[in-house]
């Protein structure tokens, strides 16, 4: 599916049914200042969230869904952000590849072709962290999907996942993270792909990385502005948006130090609804875009623009 539209970042557009998010591939293209966004879904993969949220007992979780309508192994979305610049075509996550078997998402390279783009084209790579579903898109059967691409991390995160005595640490159920991240990224250090970078740091005019340690050691957002307009890609800030944007406390056992990552999602929860920024989320239903709104104690998802509801486009772009 192709779905075009050219909004005003700054207009809050609310949508009240959000897409439920489905293994096809889909993109979502608008224009930021001089810069063309799209979001390039992964598909979606099921998260029994009722196990592995944190600070909220399961019945609360299944119950919370329910409230949302949605069912309790609600499917959610994995989305990565595609920006072209003048000069670059950059490719924010990449999607979980062949990780999540053949029936959960791995997406992005479809979904890329019906933006228009070749892997081959991708020239930059911005992870926001390196957990399966964002660097397990990198490669394909042990070789590189973006051979032409640069992958830029946080230096703090490629260390964690390359430290073995911080695998031997971490609980079973994180664990396997360890040399998925590895062989994800292998093949691209070996070829001398892999740029790092340390804390908040201007990676490309306009484009800037914002650390947001605690759902990994090196978890980064990235701050895309041009010509007055700004997007905020904050990755695993949130996995539930029906549970964790009115209750932004709540963790879920992903998190490398869910003390350090609930501290992460209220600062930036805060700023982005006071200053009314708009978000593009990994795990919000695609095509993640939208602004927060204080509801209460929590905060409300405003949703910019959802597929079903933007002006589409059935046939391909040529
Ligand atoms: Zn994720």
């Amino acid at each position: 599916m192709y779905h075009s539209s050219i909004f005003n970042p700054g207009v809050v557009a609310p949508v009240a049914a959000l897409t439920s998010p489905s293994q096809r591939p889909e993109i979502f293209r608008f224009q930021l200042g001089a810069l063309e966004v799209t979001a390039i879904s992964d598909g979606a993969v099921e998260v029994p969230f009722e196990k592995l949220l944190t600070g909220i007992s399961p019945e609360q979780t299944t119950s919370l869904l329910r409230q949302a309508g949605k069912t309790v192994r609600v499917p959610i979305s994995i989305n990565t952000f595609l920006i072209r610049t003048e000069q670059h075509l950059i490719l924010v996550d990449t999607g979980s590849g062949d990780l999540f078997g053949p029936n959960a998402g791995g997406l992005v390279e479809d979904s890329l072709r019906t933006a228009g783009y070749a892997a081959t084209q991708v020239d930059t790579i911005l992870l926001t962290h390196v957990h399966a579903d964002h660097s397990g898109g990198l490669v394909k059967h042990g070789q590189r999907t973006f051979p032409n691409a640069k992958v830029y991390v946080e230096a703090a995160e490629i260390n964690y996942w390359f430290d073995l005595q911080e695998e031997e640490k971490a609980p079973a159920h994180r664990k396997h993270s360890f040399p998925q991240g590895r062989s994800s990224l292998q093949p691209y250090l070996d070829a001398a792909q892999v740029q790092t970078f340390e804390g908040e740091t201007i990676l490309f005019p306009g484009i800037r990385s914002i650390p947001a340690p605690g759902h990994t050691p090196g978890h980064t957002l990235y701050a895309i502005e041009s010509e007055g307009q700004k997007l905020l890609l904050w990755g695993d800030l949130v996995h539930s948006e029906e549970i964790q944007l009115a209750h932004p406390e709540v963790a879920i056992k992903f998190d490398s130090d869910e003390p350090a990552a609930v501290r992460q999602r209220l600062k930036v929860l805060a700023s982005a609804a006071d200053e009314n920024t708009l978000i593009g989320g990994a795990h919000i239903a695609f095509p993640g875009l939208g602004h927060l709104s204080r509801q209460g104690s929590g905060y409300a998802w405003e949703a910019v623009a959802s597929a079903e509801k933007s002006s589409c486009q059935t046939e391909k772009p040529q």
